[in-house]
């Protein structure tokens, strides 16, 4: 999707994040901040970036498979109806499964009260490699604990600096932290719980404490406010996302998690082995029968690998034109100097491709030769 049609105008990261200016009460929860086009447009631009979310989340997991430390976790908070549930499940559908791990976080068990209160929260830390994903977070113990009052308030005051701090140790350690907050309105809170009541099959998502969480609407707003004001940090920003439109906030998670990744430049791990070395040793246990099933399948196998890689990264090249990341002639510029990059490695990858094929020609006469030899020995 090229400027001028539907897709975002502005990065969702620029327009969605809480500055030290941000104000909840002033914040329109049905609009549509950075996005050009309707609900169908949201969707079709989603299931875009599905793949290459997909494709970046692979690359995140084999990269914490050789070693390395990186891991995102994106903390999803919200009141109830504002579509936490749906978000999580509608970014973990778009990736492999075992590339995510889920914690929902509900009332502290007896166990849970006896720590501090993030310590089970560092226990559901995403591995290296892996994207976590929060529904409620610690950030539930400077909300309802603030608003329901189950600590004292020189207890919950402290802990806004100790959440930055716990934050930043985790963005120094390798994990990038994304921060959503779905901001729903009272109006159409009120017509999902409804939904809720109305149809039998919803009526299990809905609890009485809802109501009574309800009634304290504005005591949430101001614990949100705080939250906002205290803890959208360099390292770990807030994106406030409206969510009276569903299709929208899934598209801005989507948009925002997928250009993190982007930016975390993952390519393809190095091992620190030689694979032409490897392919001899390899070969000199194969049959000559094998190495043929094998060397016919080596071109289509890899130039396919080669193509999807590449299409990838274009799409890459693409997804940050579109954003508004640079704009104008230089952006030209930057735009033909990263295709032609991809188009250069693409034609390195062919020269390799061509070089294995004549190794491994010469591996299956190799074979043909030892195969001979060992019959006539007989
Ligand atoms: P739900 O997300 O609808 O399943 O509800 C989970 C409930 O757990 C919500 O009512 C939260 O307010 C509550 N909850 C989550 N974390 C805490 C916490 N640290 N202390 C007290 N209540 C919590
Ligand atoms: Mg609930």
């Amino acid at each position: 999707m090229g400027k001028g049609h539907s897709g975002w105008t502005e990065d969702p990261r620029d327009a969605l994040r809480a500055r030290p200016d941000f104000s909840l009460e002033e914040f329109d929860r049905g609009a549509t901040p950075g996005f050009r086009g309707r609900k169908s447009d949201g969707k079709a631009l989603g299931r875009q970036r599905g793949t290459l979310l997909s494709e970046l989340q692979e690359r995140l997991f084999a990269e914490g498979r050789i070693g390395g430390s990186r891991s995102v976790l994106c903390v999803v908070q919200g009141l109830d109806t504002a579509g936490k549930g749906g978000v999580t499940r509608h970014v973990m559908s778009m990736v492999d499964p075992q590339g995510v791990a889920l914690h929902s976080f509900g009332p502290p068990t007896e166990e849970e009260l006896k720590h501090h209160f993030l310590w089970r929260i560092r226990r559901a830390l995403p591995r290296p490699g892996l994207i976590g994903v929060f529904d409620r977070s610690h950030y539930e113990d400077v909300l309802v604990v603030r608003v329901d009052d189950l600590a004292p308030r020189d207890v919950w005051e402290q802990r806004y600096d100790e959440i930055n701090r716990f934050e930043k140790d985790l963005v120094d350690c390798g994990t990038v932290v994304l921060k959503f907050a779905l901001m729903v309105s009272q109006d159409e809170q009120g017509v999902r719980l409804m939904e809720r009541l109305d149809r039998p099959d919803k009526r299990w998502k809905f609890s009485g404490n809802d109501v009574r969480t309800r009634g304290k609407w504005n005591a949430y707003q101001e614990a949100y406010q705080a939250v906002f004001e205290r803890t959208s940090t360099d390292w770990a920003p807030w994106y406030v996302i409206p969510a009276d439109h569903k299709w929208y906030s899934r598209a801005a998670i989507t948009e925002i998690l997928t250009q993190t990744m982007i930016d975390m430049d993952l390519g393809w791990p190095q091992p620190d082995w030689d694979p032409f070395d490897m392919r001899e040793e390899l070969a000199a246990e194969m049959s000559s029968r094998a190495l043929k099933a094998s060397l016919s399948d080596t071109v289509d196998n890899v130039k396919s690998a080669i193509a999807e890689d590449a299409s990838v990264q274009r799409e890459e090249v693409e997804v940050q034109v579109e954003d508004g990341d640079v704009d104008g002639a230089s952006a030209k510029a930057e735009e033909r100097a990263a295709l032609a990059e991809v188009t250069a490695q693409k034609a390195q990858r062919f020269a390799e491709l061509t070089r294995t094929r004549q190794q491994k020609e010469r591996l299956v006469e190799q074979a043909e030769a030892r195969e001979t030899l060992a019959r006539e020995g007989r």
